[in-house]
């Protein structure tokens, strides 16, 4: 699995995205950026987009997307409630309502796919599970595994407490929450999201539900404490002695080198 980073903060500006990711070029997490990052050939090769909840910086470019692309039927599969979420985007007043065959174009152009939480859904060849996660919303993240076995994890946004999760699933990926630097804990806690320290103590129970530590990559960064973030995960990745990546922008990696067992190479 290659994966391409569009938006890896939780605010927008001319020089950062709200989250978005691609796989292979065709399978897109989450909707925060991707009009905005993607060339109109490139937004045609997405088909399929997971989305983890229904918060708004999740959810932005399905209308606009949508909207560039009506020539095939794009597939967006989350929780029944984040569905519901999303209808209100494309409810025909706002954007024309895409997934019915009564708007304007005379056919549906999105489909929305419920998933429930645990069942493991074939898509498009990828083996995807949705896990539900600490954040509101009833927010879940998404294991996917790929044909060739490679296996990563997206917690989306969430909060501390992750060890039923750990129990779910065996990532040598990881993608995950930090928003805030250490200093700002409190806020983390209340607003159910992760913060470098609260990341050490995930990860430490990870490694004792899983005997091994996977490679970290955070996302989801408050891009104003961008550079106290980035320091804190750094002494994380040190004490750990593990590979802790802050995505950024643009940034594309195939940390599997399109082989499952060679996972290890390091992320740049
Ligand atoms: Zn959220
Ligand atoms: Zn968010």
């Amino acid at each position: 699995m290659r994966i391409k980073f569009l938006g890896t903060h939780n605010a927008e500006s001319r020089s950062t995205r709200l989250v978005s990711f691609v796989i292979d070029e065709q399978l897109a997490i989450e909707a925060g950026s991707l009009t905005s990052e993607l060339t109109f050939a490139e937004q045609t090769k997405i088909k399929w987009i997971l989305i983890s909840h229904g918060h708004y910086d999740h959810i932005t470019t399905i209308p606009t997307l949508a909207f560039n692309n009506i020539k095939h039927l794009t597939r967006i599969y989350s929780t029944p409630g984040t569905l519901e979420v999303i209808s209100g985007l494309i409810d025909g007043v706002v954007y024309p309502e895409f997934t019915s065959e009564d708007s304007y174009l005379g056919k549906a152009t999105i489909e929305l796919i419920p998933i429930e939480p645990y069942v493991t859904q074939l898509i498009n060849g990828y083996e995807i599970t949705a896990i539900p996660v600490n954040h509101p919303l009833h927010a879940v993240g998404f294991e996917i595994v790929s044909a060739e076995g490679s296996r990563l994890f997206y917690s989306g946004d969430t909060g501390c407490g992750l060890n039923k999760v750990w129990e779910r699933v065996s990532p040598q990926i990881l993608i995950i929450d930090v928003t805030f630097p250490n200093r700002f804990r409190n806020i983390a806690e209340d607003a159910d999201h992760l913060c470098p320290e609260m990341l050490m103590e995930e990860l430490i129970s990870f490694k004792r539900i899983k005997g091994y530590f996977p490679k970290v990559i955070t996302i989801h960064m408050s891009p104003q404490l961008e550079e106290e973030i980035a320091e804190e995960v750094a002494e994380v990745a040190s004490k750990l002695e593990i590979s802790i990546t802050v995505s950024h922008e643009g940034q594309e990696i195939n940390p599997w080198n399109n082989d499952p067992s060679k996972y290890n190479a390091s992320i740049e």
